[in-house]
C-alpha cells in the first residue's frame, strides 16, 4: 500500500474532479479524509483495493448489456461478455459451485430474485427475524419479502443466544415451508449448513443460505461453505468479500440456474451495472489469492481478540463471544444505563465508527438498543493486528466509560487521527 503522500490514482481523480466539479470534488475529498482518519468498525463495511475502486469507475458504466454473455439485447457487448464471464467463472471457483449470477445490484436484490426463483407469492418461508439478527429481506413486514410471502419466524435459544436446531426443526416440520433461510446480519457464531440441509430435507423445503456477511470467510474456508448443502446461496460482494457494492446468486442445482437468471433479468432488474461487474471480477481475482485467505484468518483472530478485551472490561457479549468477523456487545454488562444510541454517537465524535444494534430480546426499541455490533473486516484491511485490537478496545472503553465526556472524546479523536496515519488506506 502506498503511503498517504505518494502519488495515487485517487489523487489524480480528485485533481481532475476539482476542475470538472469542485463541489463534488470537495465532498469526495472529505469522505476520503473521513475514512483515512477514523476507525471503521461497522461489520458490513470494508475498504476495497485501488484496482477494485477504479474498475468500478471505468468505461464499463457507459453500456447497456441487458441479457447474459452471448445473449444480449444490445450490440457492442464484446468486452462486457468477457468481463461478466470472467466474474462468473471466478465466483464459481471461489465458492466451489457450478453456477453464478453476478448481476444483482445489491444483496437485497439478489434475495428478491432468489425468492422469485424458489417460491410463488403466498408461499411460506421460514427465517430468523431482524430483531434476532436476521436481515430485513428475509421477511420483515414492510419489505417485499414480508409483503408477498407468508413468513414464519424461528428464534435463538433465549439462554445461549445460539441457533437452536432442534427447535428450528420442530417449527419447520409444523409449518412445512417452501424455503428455509439461514445466514444473518448480526450472528457472531458458525452456521451449521449441513444441519440446516437435514432439516430442509425432512420438511420438504429448499435451503437458501444468505452469506452476505461471511462470504469472504466461506470462500477461504475460514467459515464452512454453504455448498454442497444449500440449494441456493445469495450474497453481497462488498462485506467480508471486499469487492464493490453489489450482490450475487450461486447454486449447484442445474434446474435452478436458468430460473435464477430469468428472475434477475428480466424478472427484477433491467440493465446490469457492468462497471460493478468488472470490479467484481477484479475483487474475485484478489480473493482467489493466498493473501486473501490470510486476511480472512486475521479478520477472525482480530475479532476474537477484540471480543476478549471487551469482556475483560466488563462488557457482555451476545452468545459469549465470536467465531467470525463480528460481535454483538451488550453494553448493560458494563453499565446498565448505557444505550447503543448514545455509545454510537459518542464513539463517532471520537473517530470510531460503528452501529447500535439490538441484543436478542433487547427491551429497548430499535432506535435506542442496548448493544453495539462491531466487526473487524475494515480494520484488518488497513493492516491492524491483534495488538492494535487491544488499543481499539481501550479507546472504546475510555469513551463509553466517560459517558461521552466531550474532553475525552476530543482527546481520543486526536489519538486516533495520529494512529490512523500509520495504517493508510489503499489508494
Ligand atoms: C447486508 C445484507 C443483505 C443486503 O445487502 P444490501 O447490499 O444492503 O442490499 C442481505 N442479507 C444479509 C444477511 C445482509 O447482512
Amino acid at each position: 500500500m502506498p503511503t498517504s503522500d505518494a502519488p495515487s490514482l485517487s489523487d489524480d481523480l480528485l485533481a481532475m474532479l476539482k476542475e470538472a466539479d469542485p463541489e463534488v470534488s470537495r465532498i469526495l475529498a472529505g469522505e476520503r479524509d473521513r475514512q483515512e482518519t477514523t476507525l471503521e468498525l461497522i461489520a458490513s463495511e470494508n475498504h476495497v483495493s485501488t484496482a477494485v475502486m477504479h474498475a468500478a469507475g471505468s468505461w464499463m458504466t457507459n453500456k447497456y448489456a441487458e441479457g447474459y454473455p452471448g445473449k444480449r439485447y444490445y450490440g457492442g457487448c464484446e468486452f462486457h461478455d468477457q468481463v461478466e464471464d470472467l466474474a462468473r467463472n471466478r465466483a464459481k471457483k471461489l465458492f466451489g459451485c457450478s453456477f453464478a449470477n453476478v448481476q444483482p445490484h445489491c444483496g437485497a436484490n439478489a434475495n428478491i430474485a432468489a425468492f422469485m426463483a424458489l417460491m410463488n407469492p403466498g408461499d411460506t418461508v421460514l427465517s430468523l427475524p431482524i430483531k434476532a439478527g436476521g436481515h430485513l429481506s428475509h421477511g420483515l413486514k414492510v419489505n417485499f419479502s414480508g409483503t408477498f410471502y407468508n413468513v414464519v419466524d424461528y428464534g435463538l435459544d433465549p439462554n445461549t443466544e445460539l441457533l437452536d436446531y432442534d427447535e428450528i426443526e420442530k417449527i419447520a416440520l409444523a409449518c412445512k415451508p417452501k424455503v428455509i433461510i439461514c445466514g444473518y446480519s448480526a450472528y457472531p457464531r458458525t452456521i451449521d449448513f449441513a444441519r440446516f440441509r437435514a432439516i430442509a430435507d425432512k420438511a420438504g423445503a429448499l435451503l437458501m443460505a444468505d452469506i452476505a456477511h461471511i462470504a469472504g470467510l466461506c470462500a477461504t474456508g475460514v467459515h464452512p461453505s454453504p455448498f454442497p448443502h444449500a440449494h441456493v446461496a445469495t450474497t453481497t460482494t462488498h462485506k467480508t468479500l471486499r469487492g464493490p457494492r453489489g450482490g450475487m446468486i450461486l447454486t449447484n442445482t442445474e434446474e435452478l440456474a436458468t430460473k435464477i437468471d430469468r428472475k434477475v433479468f428480466p424478472g427484477s432488474q433491467g440493465g446490469p451495472l457492468m462497471h460493478i461487474i468488472a470490479a467484481k471480477a477484479v475483487a474475485f481475482g484478489e480473493a482467489l489469492q493466498p493473501s486473501f485467505a490470510e486476511y480472512c484468518r486475521q479478520v477472525v483472530a482480530n475479532a476474537k481478540t477484540l471480543a476478549a478485551e471487551l469482556k475483560s472490561r466488563g462488557y457482555r457479549l451476545s452468545s459469549g463471544g465470536t467465531d467470525n468477523h463480528l460481535m454483538l456487545v451488550d453494553l448493560r454488562g458494563r453499565d446498565a444505563a448505557l444505550t447503543g444510541a448514545d455509545a454510537e454517537k459518542w464513539l463517532e465524535k471520537s473517530g470510531i465508527i460503528c452501529n447500535k444494534n439490538g441484543i436478542p430480546n433487547d427491551p429497548r426499541p430499535p432506535m435506542v438498543t442496548s448493544g453495539l455490533r462491531l466487526g473487524t473486516p475494515a480494520l484488518t484491511t488497513r493492516g491492524l493486528g491483534e495488538s492494535e485490537m487491544k488499543r481499539v478496545a481501550a479507546w472504546l472503553d475510555e469513551v463509553m466509560g466517560s459517558k461521552g465526556d466531550p474532553a475525552v472524546c476530543a482527546k481520543v479523536r486526536e489519538e486516533i487521527r495520529a494512529f490512523c496515519a500509520d495504517f493508510p488506506l489503499p489508494h
